[in-house]
């Protein structure tokens, strides 16, 4: 079935999902499938995979995979088509379109996921040999300002520190960052510290998310204030004398003019504390931990990179550390959490569309040195346009041909529902992918390239701390599927580049990507790989995880910016004043709530492959709105209700989850949801297209929004081993089950509709338990055959919504027991099934009854006796977060 099943060893490689860049052994089950664990021997993870990880192996179904290329004909539909006749098609119309309109009539738009080779070759296509820079990647949305944010201050685009300074710190500071959530297996990292050796934790954000439970101190920052705070504590360090004057004095330019600029904005703490929201003692506590801990590590993620300021956030936090000299010795300096697998690699090769490969510029030198080494004929001699504007030139018609690989803008990119109508407009539109179905390929793509995916394609990534590490194949490449390399080097190949594009394996793109980054660098560049320049074929598969700098013949500077020497021309570190804070559009009475977006624990981006795990399916399963009980109580919601979330640029209608510790006058929504997986949920639709004047990222958690309830009749589920259809108007969302579909829904349709959605009939008696309560509004079918369940179909009225956990259990048992039969249209779990309540641990499926029954009997008193007796946040530890908040609740209640 696999490779794996004959391989006598686990094969090495990546996970595919976030920054952290877990090492992953693939294994057999031993019956076909595959299992993946945790890499003991990776530095990234020690062994530890979070749930998403720990999952990996439920989402290598081929089901709804794209596996032959297609051609749309004219009248809509796709066709299967021969490889030769989908690439040379895409080679004739590319030609075509710069032929008529010029190169930068065409644009790629690529993805962190993608693998540094496959980045590499589509980036030197479009910038050495199409000659447009307009090469974009859904990286933008989520760390350009921290890109920005670096080469303002380093010259370069330098993350400086590594994974070892959060064991080392003695202060931890996150800043607008759900580590617990999107960062697991680091953020376990961190809490080790602070339970071994002491350390504080600070998280500052505007929502108390699972990482605020742990911190000795949260912040409840107001949205897009983070930089008046930092620009609060910098004159707080000047004035408590702790700037570094020797350091700065050899090292950085530019400090009396941002402490100035920081003065503007935050001269004192009671300044600091209107300006950010926050009471003054908790600026003081915050000042005070910073000011007396000489090794701090300030972490930052999507909350200070997504918003029209990014950029001079990520100054405001550099500032600090440059002022102090923390920067560039063990346990201190400012640490950008990169979200995507190999977002860090897209940055190397030049995946943005302001930047050249290998870390350069658009500078007359640096386009004559890359061009040189490609022996490029059409050097693109300017930046490129970056993906929101990249989208909106489509929609003027200026960009008539876009190739979109690995990535799915139609949910990702704000404003979402204009973009799929705009890319209507393109003469050509080219997906590779791995999916058969998504948004993006629905938006009328004309050509469907089918792409290896995670487990097939082989090649390296590169994470939050620089590690590069390889992601090797274990399965065979399924159907058709190629890599992305491959493609993109077949149609520039066609398009009569092929001498430059003539590679006949990854390896030979991984060499080539290392000699241009140690081309002419002599020390002038950050990035240099240049002792893989002539890496052999085994040593490249042996490749082990390796941070760079790797310069050639020569030992690897121990820690950037150790010697105070960074890479602006004179080799100092700039300081900046920072703009005042202000989100890009102000609230009105008609949008009256700021809309925060983020990720959720156990899914990923927008779910084409994390949304195959039933596993993950169970802990948030439906797009949600998380509103503040004060707002809920003014817009007249209910918790459980569901909500009309609401932009000047379009809606989304999702379950409403009221949370204290969601921010009055915010509303935090999901990403994840498209309209593949929801009828209303995809909230991309609904985000502002504004974005930071530096970085191009979108501000995509402060659109101004309005909310309303949507009050539905009926809600229920459907489990079933065929696709099953849902009347016109009905809200439903998907959800992994094993063996077959389930759907979430709610609805206005009364009880008859339902038995004809049903499908019941008299003949059917033995197979079919049917349930009809006209007068209380419910209505249950269970469908069984062959000993097993095989169909489901429960509704009820909207606010005593059925549990559909427990009869998903019987559904995806092989048989069950005639008591359990019985019990299925009881809605109540069957004596011998327990009620584990909803699942609070995904990765040993440990449920919120369970874990209340182990506190109430006196079986664990703390999350690790918990541990102890369930396994319960003992893998991941994503949950130990939620597991602390049930103990505090329950031990509270027994008291009062
Ligand atoms: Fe994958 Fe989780 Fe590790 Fe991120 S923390 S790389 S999602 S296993």
């Amino acid at each position: 079935m696999n490779a794996l099943s004959q391989a006598p060893q686990p094969v090495r490689t990546t996970c595919p999902y976030c920054g952290v860049g877990c090492g992953v052994l693939a294994k057999s089950d031993g019956a076909g499938g595959v299992v993946a664990a945790g890499d003991p021997d990776h530095p990234a993870n020690f062994g530890r995979l979070c749930s998403k990880g720990s999952a990996l192996g439920e989402t290598l179904s081929l089901e709804g995979r794209l596996l032959q290329p297609m051609l749309r004909g004219n009248d809509g539909a796709c066709s299967q088509v021969s490889w030769s006749a989908a690439l040379d098609h895409s080679a004739s119309e590319l030609s075509r379109v710069i032929g008529r309109h010029g190169p930068g009539a065409v644009a790629f738009y690529l993805s962190g996921q993608l693998l540094t080779e496959d980045y590499y070759v589509a980036n030197k296509l479009m910038k050495g040999f199409i000659g447009s820079a307009h090469v974009d990647t859904n990286s933008r949305l989520c760390m350009a300002s921290s890109v920005a944010g670096h080469r303002r201050a380093f010259g370069s685009d330098t993350v400086p520190g590594t994974y070892e300074d959060l064991d080392l710190a003695d202060l931890i500071v996150l800043v607008g960052s759900n580590a617990a959530w999107c960062h697991p297996i680091l953020y376990q990292r961190i809490e080790r510290n602070k339970r071994e050796r002491g350390a504080k934790i600070v998280v500052i954000d505007p929502r108390r998310t699972a990482t605020a439970e742990e911190a000795d101190l949260f912040l409840p920052i107001a949205p897009g204030m983070d930089s008046a705070l930092f620009a609060g504590l910098l004159v707080h360090l000047a004035d408590s004398g702790l700037v570094n004057e020797d350091y700065v004095g050899r090292h950085v330019n530019g400090l009396a003019e941002a402490l100035s600029g920081a003065r503007r904005l935050a001269g004192s703490v009671t300044q600091t504390a209107a300006a950010t929201g926050l009471l003054p003692g908790a600026v003081e506590h915050f000042f005070e931990l910073f000011r007396e801990t000489a090794r701090v590590v300030t972490c930052f993620s999507q909350g200070v990179n997504q918003s029209a300021q990014g950029t001079d956030k990520v100054t405001s936090i550099i500032n600090c550390h440059l002022a102090t000299g923390r920067i560039g010795r063990p346990g201190m300096g400012p640490f950008s959490l990169t979200g995507q697998p190999n977002a860090m690699g897209g940055r190397e090769v030049g995946g943005l569309a302001n930047q050249l490969a290998a870390h350069m510029a658009y500078t007359p030198e640096d386009i004559d040195r890359v061009g040189r080494f490609w022996r490029a004929p059409n050097m693109a001699q300017r930046e490129g346009l970056k993906a929101v504007q990249m989208f909106e030139a489509i929609e003027r018609g200026e960009i008539k041909a876009l190739w979109v690989m690995a990535t799915n803008p139609v949910v990702s990119l704000p404003r979402a529902g204009a973009l799929a109508a705009a890319l209507k407009k393109l003469e050509l539109f080219i997906v590779s992918d791995n999916t058969l179905s998504t948004d993006t390929l629905n938006a009328g793509a004309h050509v469907l390239l089918p792409a290896a995916a995670w487990g097939e394609k082989d090649g390296t990534v590169t994470n939050s701390e620089r590690r590069m590490s390889r992601q090797r194949p274990f399965l065979p490449q399924p159907g058709e599927a190629k890599p992305d390399w491959w493609i993109v080097s077949e149609v520039a190949r066609r398009m009569g580049f092929g001498d430059a594009f003539a590679y006949r394996s990854a390896a030979d793109i991984f060499r080539e990507h290392a000699a241009l980054s140690a081309f002419e660098n002599h020390g002038s560049r950050d990035f240099d790989i240049g002792a893989f320049a002539a890496i052999g074929d085994d040593a490249y598969d042996s490749l082990a995880p390796t941070q760079w700098p790797a310069p050639a013949g020569g030992a690897p500077a121990a820690r950037f910016f150790a010697d105070g020497r960074f890479f602006t021309s004179d080799r100092k570190a700039q300081m900046i004043a920072p703009r005042p804070p202000l989100p890009a559009r102000p609230l009105s009475v008609e949008y009256p709530l700021r809309l925060n977006t983020g990720r959720i624990r156990d899914q990923w981006h927008t779910m084409t492959r994390s949304g195959l795990s039933p596993r993950l399916a169970v802990h948030s399963p439906e797009p949600f709105v998380e509103v503040n009980p004060d707002d809920a109580a003014a817009f007249g919601l209910e918790d459980a209700g569901f909500a009309r979330v609401s932009s000047l640029f379009g809606s989304a209608v999702l379950r409403v989850v009221i949370a204290p510790g969601q921010r009055r006058g915010s509303v935090f929504a999901p990403i994840h949801w498209s309209h593949e997986t929801s009828s209303h949920g995809r909230i991309g639709d609904v985000v502002a297209p504004d974005t930071d004047p530096y970085s191009g990222q979108p501000e995509a958690k402060a659109t101004p929004v309005s909310i309303a309830p949507v009050r539905f009749r009926y809600s229920g589920f459907t489990l079933s081993q065929t696709p099953p259809s849902l009347p016109d108007g009905t809200w439903w969302a998907r959800v992994a089950v094993s063996g077959g579909h389930g759907l979430l829904f709610a609805t206005d349709a009364g009880i008859e509709t339902w038995h004809e959605v049903a499908g019941c009939s008299p003949d059917e008696a033995d197979g079919v338990a049917e349930y009809i309560d006209r007068e209380r509004g419910l209505y249950r079918m269970a469908r069984f055959a062959d000993g097993g369940l095989e169909a489901a179909l429960f509704v009820a009225p909207v606010e005593i919504a059925p549990r559909w956990d427990t009869v998903k259990a019987l559904f995806e048992a092989d048989s069950i027991s005639d008591a359990q039969r019985r019990a299925v249209l009881s809605g109540r779990p069957a004596d011998d099934l327990p009620d584990t309540g909803p699942t609070v641990c995904a990765c040993f499926g440990v449920g919120l009854h369970t874990i209340r029954d182990a506190i109430l009997t006196g079986a664990a008193a703390d999350v690790d006796e918990i541990g102890k007796a369930l396994r319960a946040g003992t893998n991941c530890g994503s949950c130990r977060p939620e597991i602390k908040k049930i103990i505090s609740n329950e031990l509270l209640a027994k008291a009062g």
